[in-house]
C-alpha cells in the first residue's frame, strides 16, 4: 500500500484525469493498491512525495539505460534549453543527431524525427504503405507499437494488463487491414506470406518483446520475417523503440547481426525527453514529404532541448554501460531463479541483457498464448511485497523490467532478498 500523500494526490487526479493517470499502466490497477506519486528520480533511484526511496527497474518504461538525471545529460538539457526551446526550423543539433543515430544502426540510412514512439512506427507503417503501394500490415499477438489505430490489434502493454488488447474506437475497416500471428511461429508467417504475400506492406515486430513481459526470439524467427519480406516485395520494421540502444549501441539488430529496411527508436535515444525516430533503407525513406507523396510532420519535432538530451545520452552508450546491465541483469536473473525455486513457486525468469521478466509460470513463454497463461493473482502480491520493501518493479506482469548502469551490485543484492521475501 502507497502514502497517504499519494492517495490524496491520486483522489484529486482522478477527479481531472481518467483513471488519475495520463498513461494506463501507472495506475497500478493490474496488481491493487495506489500508484506512487514520483517527486524526484537520481541513478537507481525514484523518490515518493512522501520522501520514501525506490530501488528503480522501471526506468521510465525504458529510455533511463544511463540512469536517471545524469549529470552530463541535465546540463546538455539546461544548456539547450537556455538558447529557446522550440523554432520549428531546422537546427545543427538535430544534424549532429541523426548522424549520430545512423552511426549506431548501419541499416539507417536515413532518419526522421518524431515525438513518441507512437508516431515513429504510426509513420514507419505509412511510409512502408506509401513505398508498397499496399494496405496489409503484420503484427505478432502480444507486441505494442504504439497507440495508433491500425496498431491496437491484439496489443501488448496497458491492453494486455487490461484485458481489452483491441481497443474501442478503432474503426473495422482499419483494423482489418491488420494481421496478427503468435510470436515465434514461423509456419504461420510462412502460410500466411503463400497465401496473401502480395497484399503485405510490412511487417512489424519487437525483435526482443517487452510489452508481454521479455519473450525473446526463437532461432529463425526474425531472419525468417526478413527474408520473407524480401522475397514478396514487403517492408521489415523492426520497433526498436524498447529495445533500441538497449541491447546493444546498435539495438536487436546488432545483438543478432540483423538489418530491417525500417527501424522504429525512442525511449533512449530521447534521454528521457519527448523524442523518437524512424529510418531506414534510403530508397524507402525518400517517399517522405517533401521529397515524396507520405506525408508526416510535427511542430515539435526534433525540439532543440529534447535532442540535447539525445545527444549527451547516445555519446555516453559506452561498453562498459552493456558490459555493467548484463552482469548485472544475470546476478539478478540468477537470483530470481534461486529465490523462486527455494519458494517452491512455480516462475520462470525470461531475460535479455537489461530486460527481464518474472513470470509467474512454469513453462517458458515464447508467446502471448504462453504469456497469458501466468499467475496474475501471484504477481500482484509479489509486486505489493517488492514495493513495501523498497523495490520499484513495473506494476503488470506483462511489461519488462529495466536495469541501469546505475544500479549497483548491492541493489541487485538488496532486490533478490526482496523478491525472496515477497514470494514467501
Ligand atoms: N513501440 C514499443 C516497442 C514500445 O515499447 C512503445 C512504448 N512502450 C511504443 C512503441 C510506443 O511509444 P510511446 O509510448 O513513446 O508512444
Amino acid at each position: 500500500m502507497s502514502d497517504t500523500i499519494s492517495q490524496a494526490l491520486f483522489e484529486r487526479a482522478r477527479a481531472v484525469i481518467p483513471g488519475g493517470v495520463n498513461s494506463p499502466v501507472r495506475a497500478f490497477r493490474a496488481v491493487g493498491g495506489n500508484p506512487v506519486f514520483i517527486a524526484r528520480a537520481k541513478g537507481a533511484r525514484v523518490f515518493g512525495e512522501d520522501g520514501s526511496e525506490y530501488v528503480d527497474y522501471v526506468g521510465s518504461w525504458g529510455p533511463a539505460l544511463l540512469g536517471h538525471a545524469h549529470p552530463d545529460v541535465i546540463r546538455a538539457v539546461q544548456e539547450a534549453a537556455e538558447g529557446g526551446l522550440s523554432f520549428g526550423a531546422p537546427t545543427s543539433r538535430e544534424v549532429r543527431f541523426a548522424e549520430a543515430v545512423r552511426a549506431l544502426y548501419p541499416g539507417i540510412e536515413k532518419l526522421r524525427c518524431v515525438s513518441s514512439g507512437t508516431e515513429a512506427t504510426m509513420s514507419a507503417i505509412r511510409v512502408a504503405r506509401g513505398f508498397t503501394r499496399r494496405d496489409v500490415i503484420v503484427k505478432f499477438e502480444g507486441c505494442y507499437h504504439g497507440h495508433a489505430d491500425h496498431l491496437l490489434v491484439k496489443a501488448g502493454s496497458g491492453l494486455a494488463t487490461f484485458g481489452v488488447p483491441d481497443s474501442a474506437g478503432v474503426p473495422e475497416g482499419t483494423a482489418k487491414t491488420t494481421l496478427t500471428l503468435a510470436f515465434n511461429d514461423i509456419p504461420a508467417l510462412e502460410a500466411l506470406f503463400a497465401a496473401r504475400g502480395g497484399e503485405i506492406a510490412a511487417v512489424i515486430v519487437e525483435p526482443v518483446v517487452g510489452n508481454m513481459g521479455c519473450v525473446p526470439p526463437e532461432p529463425g524467427f526474425l531472419e525468417a520475417i526478413l527474408s520473407l519480406c524480401r522475397k514478396h516485395g514487403a517492408i521489415s520494421i523492426f520497433d526498436e523503440v524498447m529495445t533500441g540502444c538497449r541491447l546493444a549501441r546498435g539495438g536487436a539488430q546488432e545483438r543478432y547481426g540483423l538489418r530491417a529496411d525500417l527501424t522504429t527508436l525512442g525511449k533512449i535515444i530521447g534521454g528521457g525527453m519527448p523524442l523518437a525516430a524512424y529510418g531506414g533503407r534510403e530508397d524507402v525513406m525518400n517517399v517522405v514529404a517533401p521529397l515524396g507523396p507520405v506525408y508526416q510532420a510535427g511542430t515539435l519535432s526534433g525540439n532543440p532541448v529534447a535532442v540535447a538530451a539525445g545527444l549527451a545520452t547516445i555519446e555516453r552508450l559506452v561498453p562498459e554501460v552493456y558490459e555493467k546491465v548484463e552482469k548485472l541483469g544475470a546476478a539478478l536473473e540468477a537470483g530470481f531463479k534461486d529465490a523462486a525455486a527455494k519458494a517452491g513457486v512455480p516462475a520462470t525468469v525470461q531475460r535479455v541483457g537489461s530486460m527481464i521478466t518474472l513470470f509467474f509460470n512454469d513453462k517458458p513463454v515464447r508467446s502471448w498464448a504462453e504469456a497469458s497463461q501466468s499467475d496474475t493473482k501471484r504477481f500482484a502480491a509479489w509486486h505489493a511485497g517488492m514495493l513495501s520493501r523498497g523495490i520499484y518493479w513495473p506494476p503488470s506482469q506483462y511489461e519488462a523490467a529495466f536495469l541501469s548502469a546505475a544500479h549497483t551490485d548491492e541493489d541487485i543484492t538488496r532486490t533478490v532478498e526482496a523478491a525472496r521475501a515477497s514470494l514467501g
